[in-house]
């Protein structure tokens, strides 16, 4: 387990969009927060976001799930 010092640093790091994306949050004054895992530790780490960041970041991901879903021939249920 990483300290909070050094999770700071992680979230700051040109590294944190190679990491592990387990969705996006909005707190309770509308503001968003992304969640990624800490590729070392494993614990989930926050950064703000906004609407446009990840409705491009999902829309892609969308696309390749989809591709991705393809290749099964359509027998995905
Ligand atoms: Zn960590």
């Amino acid at each position: 387990m990483h300290s909070h010092k050094e999770h700071a640093a992680a979230i700051q790091s040109v590294r944190w969009r190679f990491w592990s994306y387990v969705g996006v949050q909005r707190l309770p004054d509308g503001n968003l927060l992304e969640l990624r895992l800490c590729p070392d530790c494993g614990s989930t780490l926050a950064r703000p976001t906004s609407v446009g960041e990840q409705v491009t970041l999902l829309s892609e991901m969308s696309r390749l799930i989809g591709i991705s879903l393809s290749n099964f021939g359509g027998a995905v249920t």
